[in-house]
This record gives structure tokens, sequence and C-alpha cells, in this order.
């Protein structure tokens, strides 16, 4: 059985189809600049080299159509035609207050993606011309939405609920939903898995650190909690975002320099994190070695950012009452030796231990702890392709 997975944003749309009777990918690509001059698919089938395709790309629609015929061609195809698809598994990133879980696409469905086009403005209207795009190259094929906000919608009340008036929470389902789910879920049921733990009770943290970032706390696979809030911009300090502030720093700065609230939030989203701090980079190899060379300002916004993951740990290891296991994921977990060292080295009180030659490793899975560890600490690498191919097979099967 073949999976198609697709991940639209606004001008993009990535793919993989993914073999489950193995779980191999068979072929991925990305289409860029889709709505904008100079639109491109890359297109890579596994085993062969990539092809790269210049063609106007006007909608999702067209881009859609674009790897259809990809994934069909004579030369670089993989498929002799659609019928050997099963099924498309869709990354959405809102599912509002409805969804726990992944769903097989529906009118209903759609209506509650359009529904959360507020509260995920750029993405929601994306990954919904997706799914139209796909009914409308294959009709009658099961679509499935795979929400990124799904895992969090298991955290307790406590958890979710922010101190604000009642009301905004009846009126407008303001609260904690969490992102990156697709893939806490994922690592956090791997570690389990990999750790042998108990499939029920385990206590696990999942540091899903890239350039966006968030870490989650989950009982049994169970979200208790998550650092991302309404929108990704709360929790950890990011590439470009923020994370945690108070509040009353947005009335500060707005007065001052004559901004409006969207001005802000773009600031807050875009210009901030590790990049506003440090004046070099969003990426974290740039500021690392920035930070190498002497430059201070590099330097504290890296100490600030692993500051607040070490706080986080902290605080879901307290309110979890304890943890089982650290999992490491996404870009700078992958990759980053120094950094989970770092880390690590604050996490002694919980009796964590680090295997310094076990952790000299880049994405691949691997308990980098020693023995003794009271905590196993892994490497996990994340997969939120072959996660929502995974969920697809289970409602279409
Ligand atoms: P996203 O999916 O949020 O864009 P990724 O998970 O792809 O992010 O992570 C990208 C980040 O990982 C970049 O900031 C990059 O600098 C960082 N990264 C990759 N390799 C390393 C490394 N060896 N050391 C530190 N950071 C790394």
């Amino acid at each position: 059985m073949k999976i198609l997975v697709i991940n639209c944003g606004s001008s993009s749309l990535k793919y993989q189809l993914i073999d489950m009777n193995d779980e191999s990918v068979i072929a991925k690509g990305l289409c860029e600049r889709i709505g904008i001059a100079g639109s491109m698919l890359t297109h890579s089938p596994a085993g062969k080299g990539k092809v790269v395709i210049e063609k106007d790309m006007p909608n999702h629609q067209v881009a859609i159509e674009l790897v259809m015929a990809a994934l069909q061609d004579a030369d670089h195809g993989v498929i002799k035609s659609t019928d050997e698809i099963s099924a498309i598994g869709h990354r959405v990133l809102h599912g509002g207050m409805k969804f726990y879980k992944s769903i097989v696409v529906n009118e209903e469905v759609k209506e509650v993606i359009r529904e959360c086009f507020d509260l995920g403005p750029l993405h929601n209207p994306a990954n919904l011309m997706g799914i139209e795009a796909c009914e409308a190259a294959m009709p009658g094929k099961p679509n499935v939405a795979v929400f990124d906000t799904a895992f969090g919608m298991n955290m307790p009340a406590k958890a979710y609920k922010y101190a604000i008036p009642e009301e905004y929470y009846e009126k407008y389902s303001i609260r904690r939903y969490g992102f990156h789910g697709t893939s806490h879920n994922f690592v956090s049921g791997e570690a389990i898995k990999f750790a042998g733990l108990d499939p029920e009770n385990a206590k696990v943290i999942v540091c899903h650190l890239g350039n966006g970032a968030s870490i989650s706390a989950s009982i049994g696979g169970k979200c208790v909690d998550t650092s991302m809030g309404l929108t990704p911009l709360e929790g950890l300090i990011m590439g470009t975002r923020s994370g945690d502030l108070d509040p009353a720093v947005l009335q500060f700065i707005m007065n001052k320099e004559g901004l409006d609230v969207n001005q802000m939030l773009n600031i807050l989203n875009k210009k901030s994190g590790v990049l506003g701090m440090s004046g070099v980079s969003s990426d974290f190899r740039d500021v690392g070695k920035a930070a190498d060379e002497g430059n201070e300002r590099a330097a504290v916004a890296l100490d600030a950012y692993f500051y607040r993951v070490i706080k986080y740990i902290g605080a879901y290891a307290a309110a979890m009452n304890g943890v089982d296991a650290i999992a490491f994921t996404a870009g700078v977990g992958e990759n980053d030796k120094a950094g989970r060292k770092r880390i690590c080295e604050s996490l002694t009180y919980l009796g964590v231990e680090i295997d310094d030659e076990a952790n000299d490793i880049r994405g691949e899975k691997r308990i980098i702890s020693t023995p003794n560890s009271k905590v196993k600490v892994m490497l996990l690498p994340t997969n939120e392709e072959l996660a929502i191919a995974r969920d697809t097979l289970a409602l279409v099967k």
C-alpha cells in the first residue's frame, strides 16, 4: 500500500510517497514559489538523481497536477498510475477544539479547517488548498487530515487554560493548543519503544529543537503539557521567535516606537529569538560559530536559549513528578552534540548522566546516557511524514 503525504505552505508544497509495506520513501519532492514568478518542482525518486522542473504554478491545484505527472513520468516516475496510491495524508496546522486525532476528510472536516483560518492564518488556508487540489486530481481517494494541534488537545485544563477571563475561552476558544504535535507524538512513542519503557506510564520529555522549537511532557504517550500555546510563539526561545515574555513589553515597545499590533507580532515572530538577540543569524550553526569567535551577543543568545530549555525540562519533570526519558529531536536536537551535553550537565539533580562517547553522534537513534543514568536520554530523529503516513494508513485500512 502506498500513501502520499502532503505538507502545504502558503507558497510551497512538500510531498513524500511512502511504501507502507516497509515504510520506505519511494519519492519525495518540493514545489517552491507557488503563485510567484519562477516556480519550480524538485522531484527526488529513491535511488535516482533529482530532477528540477521549472514550470509556472499559479496555485496549489497546478502544483499537485505537476507532482502527479512527475510521479508517473516515464523517466523519473515511480508509479504507473495514481491507482497505486491508496490514500493521501495531509499535515494540517490547526484543528481548533474539534480534533483530538487524525480524521478522514469530509465536508464537515473541511469546514472546521476553514473555521480555524484565524487561528492558523498562514497555514490552514494552504492546508485546505492542498486537500482540495488532491480531491480534484484524484477524485474518490481518501484524504486524511493529521493535525499539528491534536497531541496537545489531551492536555488537562490546568495546563491548557490561560489565566484570563473565562469569556475569551468560551467565545473565541483562546487556550493553549501546542504545535509540532505530530513530531512530539511520534518521538515520545518511539522513545517508549526504543528504551523499553512501560507504554502506559512512562514519563517522557521530548525536546524538539529546530528553528521552531518546543518541548512536551507526556505520560504513556499522552500529552501532559507542551510549550507552544495559542500560536507557536509561546515557550522556548527559537531561531526568530521570542518565546515566553511579559505581555507588557509589547505595550511598551509599541508606544515608544509607534507600532501597531501586527507590526509588533511580526517582530516577535520573525525578528526575535537568537536572531534578534545575537544580530547574527537565525541559524544556530552561524550563532554558534560567532560565539566561538568571541561575539558576546551571540554567546548570550545561546546561553539564554539553552537556559530556557533547561528551565522547561525542570518544570515538566515537576509537572509529572519525575521523568523516565528525555528525547532530543529536530535540527539542533539531532545534530548539536555540544548543545545536548550542555543541557544534560544541568540535569544532574534528576540523576541524568550523559555518555560523551555515545553522544558523539548526529541524526541517528541512540541512547546517549550512561547505564547508571536515572533518566534514559536519547537522540531520536523525528519523522513527521512517516507519522502522517501511519495515521493515514490506520484510518483507511
Ligand atoms: P525547522 O524544521 O524548524 O526549520 P530544523 O529542525 O530543520 O528546523 O532545524 C534547523 C536548525 O538546526 C538550524 O537553525 C540549524 O542551524 C540547526 N542545526 C543543524 N545542524 C546543526 C549543528 N550541527 N549544530 C547546531 N545546530 C544545527
